[in-house]
């Protein structure tokens, strides 16, 4: 088989690594790749989200099957055009991917076929949204509509700073068109956890269970980041609550998106809050969560390209997934500033030992050539996830990792998967 993958990203460069395992896969594209993806595959210099070149790749290398990363090509209909064009795809299409693209639609959705998530009201007005929480009070949080990079969203302690990020978001558009309108939601108390599903519109095969951690700095101090680092298993998760989230969250979800036209096929991305046993969502995503997806494909055992191909044929209900029995630890490493603006451009030092260590893997974010040598490029630039017996291992062994790679102004938090400790 040839498989294409879109996206350059860390979660990217899990899959390709995963995929190339594959005794089912000859060859192996990524669009547009990144320098660590470029050592396992055939990177190809065509952005994201160019629909149309990437259409026509797929059409002339006669790629078997295309594995979609990130959200933003699929929100701009990457799946219909290529199903339109006789090609196979993994993800779901545009309708399906509002899901994530849309809050409102996924709040309305999820008031509809009752499954369980916080208060809200969405609001175009500035006056209106800020009339509604002064009357709720704080905490409360504040979310722009639309695609924000994962940093869209306030969780706001006090009613002026919740004002100020309606402000900033509907009057400053500090994050552009999807902030024209907010959603305003109950602030939920508990324990965050991510939930993973593959389908194909009707059938279930869910993931083992993960969790990351969005803010900057340890102890979950700073502002939310896409994620600084994630594990898996997730004690939170026991299996019991599994079967839970699955018969009063994943099950409803699928069954409403069939219901309403738009059926789900692909990786449902559940952000769960958890308090006393009841799981509620935060948030549903389009696609394989990052930094999740990289603990997650370096524990998961059976070959992937089997269940991504089901998702995408629409029969996945032979499937099943078996998993390592060792935990997995993915620890992110940053350039210096991130979220807020950051320096790139440093030659980044230690890959080749890191990445040579047992039970250490690598994978690149934001990287890129210079000269020869490999840079910072983005905010998040490394993933570095170790295995253990025990999350305690596993976090020890990723930190070993991490201690070998360094360059200016690096930036990782070192508290990643101590909340698995507690339990
Ligand atoms: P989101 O982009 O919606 O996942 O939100 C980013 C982060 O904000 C989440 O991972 C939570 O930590 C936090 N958050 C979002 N909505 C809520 C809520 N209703 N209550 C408490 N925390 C929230």
């Amino acid at each position: 088989m040839k498989i294409l993958v879109v996206g350059g990203g860390g979660r990217e460069h899990a899959l390709v690594w995963k995929i190339v395992q594959s005794p089912l896969v000859e060859t192996v594209y990524c669009a547009p790749g990144n320098p660590g993806i470029a050592e396992l595959a055939e990177c190809v210099h065509i952005a994201a989200d160019d629909i149309d070149a990437l259409f026509d790749f797929a059409k002339a290398e006669q790629v078997d099957l295309t594995v979609v990363g990130p959200e933003v090509p699929l929100t701009l209909g990457i799946v219909d055009r290529f199903q339109a064009g006789g090609l196979e795809i993994f993800g779901p299409s545009q309708a399906a991917a509002r899901i994530e693209g849309s809050k409102s639609f996924s709040k309305d959705l999820m008031a509809k076929y009752g499954i369980p998530t916080a208060a809200y009201r969405s609001f175009s007005e500035r006056d209106a949204a800020v009339d509604y929480i002064c009357a709720q009070g704080a905490p409360i949080v504040v979310k722009a509509n639309g695609l924000a990079a994962g940093k869209g969203v306030v969780v706001a302690t006090t009613v002026e700073q919740a004002v100020a990020a309606v402000d900033d978001i509907m009057i400053q558009a500090i994050f552009g068109e999807a902030g024209s309108s907010v959603v305003i939601e109950e602030f939920m108390a508990g324990e965050e956890a991510s939930f993973f599903a593959f389908t194909d519109g009707r059938n279930i095969l869910p993931l083992a269970s993960s969790q990351d951690h969005k803010p900057a700095f340890d102890n979950d101090a700073g502002p939310n980041t896409g994620g600084m680092g994630a594990y898996s298993p997730a004690p939170v998760v026991t299996d019991s609550l599994a079967a839970k989230i699955v018969e009063t969250i994943v099950r409803p979800t699928i069954d409403g998106m069939a219901e309403e036209g738009s059926p789900y096929v692909g990786i449902l991305y559940v952000g769960l809050m958890i308090a006393d046993g009841k799981p509620r969502v935060v948030e549903f995503n389009a696609r394989f969560g990052d930094p999740e997806a990289q603990p997650l494909l370096v524990r998961m055992k059976s070959d992937v390209v089997p269940v991504l191909q089901a998702c995408a044929r629409g029969d996945l209900s032979g499937a099943s997934l078996e998993w390592h029995d060792k935990a997995a630890v993915c620890v992110v490493m940053a350039s210096g500033g991130y979220p807020a603006a950051y320096e790139t451009g440093f030659e980044i030092f230690g890959l080749d030992d890191a990445g040579g260590m047992q039970d250490v893997v690598v994978f690149h974010a934001g990287t890129r050539f210079d000269e020869g040598k490999v840079v910072n490029s983005g905010g998040r630039v490394l993933g570095v996830t170790g295995l253990g017996a025990t999350v305690a291992e596993a976090i020890a062994r990723a930190y070993q990792g991490v201690a070998k790679i360094h360059w200016q102004g690096a930036h990782f938090r070192t508290d990643i998967g101590r909340k698995a400790l507690y339990r």
